[in-house]
């Protein structure tokens, strides 16, 4: 039986570790940290009992790959699915407006949405619809090398549209700022989200904290199909010879016996233990996103979450038991301090969500410096595909060429595309 060596348990290693299992492969999975899941699980907050995450996440009908996944692993009853999109959204005066599909057939149902969503003035809703129009018939090279601020301008979008509906779309899928963002990207996105039917559109959220959500099916699903996963334990290096890796040397042994190996870690750290010129070029800005889990004496929010209009704050998660706040794009906040964090929200989501500082039980400011990176224009053509000049070497992440922003769904089809390579060698 052959052997792959999966390095690194986030969503993508984890990924490539079932697909691999499943076809009859012996799979050895190495992580450094004592969990699954990466950049994308929960864990217990000691002072109040209850499962947080590490940042929400939020998944989106057109996730293909996730959700087949999901599905595989037994998942899938983990998620809160809608029928058609529907975003709540609240003002500074605490308005609620919803920006909802109605239930005629799709595409009608996301065009009257549109028109219904009175944030918009009337000229900005038919200017966002000739903007979807032109879209579906666009040629991505026209867009090469511009930001989205560049496109959006040379589309004719208002400052107001701009503001209130593409600079939240954005920094959502994206995690940056019009001004830093590929607008080729973007237009790719924007069309697998609104251009693929009205499942498609729809927004998905984990009903479970993550690692329950899809770790622990994940790691059911390994240890069913005989994978063992080692915790705990860094690769510090590797052996190449004739052009093959040969040996992997980790903090607790050296591991000789296998044929294949996955590289499932962020950048940074690959370049680490494997020297390889072009990589070492590449350099990804990252962005951070900070989640403000809050605690209140008495919950009144109805909604499951709501999008907070001209806002530093971008979200709300309602979880019952505590909210979330959620600020992408938010390197300004790195260096900031917890508390002074904490009370900014508060200031702000005041004039949202009548929160105030009285009604909070507890709080904790989880700040993910290294959510994921920037895809400016000139990223595009340096993430690098799968294959690697090592024969039995492949790489996954979501930072590789995914054509995807760093998203779940990027980092699933990577890890996907990485065990179907070797899947296909030995066929
Ligand atoms: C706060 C936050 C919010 C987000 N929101 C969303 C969202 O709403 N929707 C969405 O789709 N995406 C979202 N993302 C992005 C998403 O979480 C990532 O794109 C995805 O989890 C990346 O998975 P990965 O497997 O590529 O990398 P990672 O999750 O980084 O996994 C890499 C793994 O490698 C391990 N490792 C590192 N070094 C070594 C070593 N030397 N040896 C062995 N193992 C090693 C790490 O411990 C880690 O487990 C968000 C991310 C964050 C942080």
């Amino acid at each position: 039986m052959k052997k792959c060596v999966v390095i690194g348990g986030g969503i993508a290693g984890l990924t490539s570790a079932v697909y691999l299992s499943k076809s009859g492969i012996n799979v050895e999975l190495i992580e450094s940290s004592n969990k699954l899941g990466g950049r994308a699980y929960s864990f217990k907050d000691t002072a109040t009992g209850s499962i947080i995450d590490n940042g929400q996440h939020i998944l989106m009908g057109c996730y293909e790959e996730t959700l087949k996944l999901f599905r595989l692993i037994n998942a899938e009853d983990n998620l809160i699915y809608q029928d058609r999109l529907s975003i709540p959204f609240l003002n500074s005066n605490s308005k609620l407006y919803k920006l909802e599909a109605t239930k005629l057939f799709y595409p009608l149902n996301l065009l009257m949405g549109l028109l219904n969503y009175n944030v918009l003035k009337f000229e900005d809703k038919v200017s966002v619809i000739v903007f979807f129009i032109k879209l579906a018939f666009s040629n991505k090279n026209k867009l090469k090398g511009l930001t989205v601020e560049e496109w959006l301008f040379r589309e004719n979008q208002s400052e107001n549209l701009r503001k209130s509906f593409w600079e939240i779309v954005c920094v959502g899928a994206l995690n940056s700022s019009t001004k830093k963002a590929s607008a080729e990207l973007f237009a790719s996105i924007l069309k697998k989200m609104f251009l693929h039917g009205n499942e498609a559109s729809t927004l998905i959220i984990p009903k479970l904290g993550l690692s329950e959500t899809y770790c622990k099916p994940a790691e059911e699903f390994l240890l069913k199909n005989e994978t063992s996963i080692s915790f705990s334990e860094n690769v510090l290096e590797l052996v190449i010879q004739n052009n093959s890796v040969k040996k992997i040397i980790t903090s607790k042994r050296e591991i000789e016996d296998f044929d294949y190996l996955i590289s499932a870690v962020p950048l940074p750290v690959l370049k680490k233990f494997y020297t390889d010129n072009e990589l070492a070029k590449i350099n990804l800005e990252n962005s951070c996103i900070v989640s403000i889990h809050i605690w209140l004496k008495e919950n009144y929010l109805n909604e499951k979450f709501y999008g907070l209009i001209d806002s530093s704050v971008h979200w709300i998660f309602n979880h019952g038991d505590h909210i979330t706040l959620v600020i992408s794009d938010a390197n300004y906040l790195v260096d900031k301090e917890k508390e002074e964090i904490y009370k900014m929200c508060l200031e702000e989501i005041k004039k949202y969500a009548s929160i105030s500082e009285e009604t909070v039980k507890h709080y904790k400011v989880i700040k993910e410096k290294r959510a994921t990176f920037i895809p400016t224009p000139e990223t595009l053509t340096k993430r690098p595909g799968t294959k690697t000049k090592i024969t039995n070497f492949f790489l996954a992440g979501d930072w590789t060429d995914t054509r995807l922003p760093a998203t779940l769904e990027g980092a699933v089809i990577s890890g996907k595309k990485a065990a179907g390579y070797i899947i296909k060698n030995l066929e």
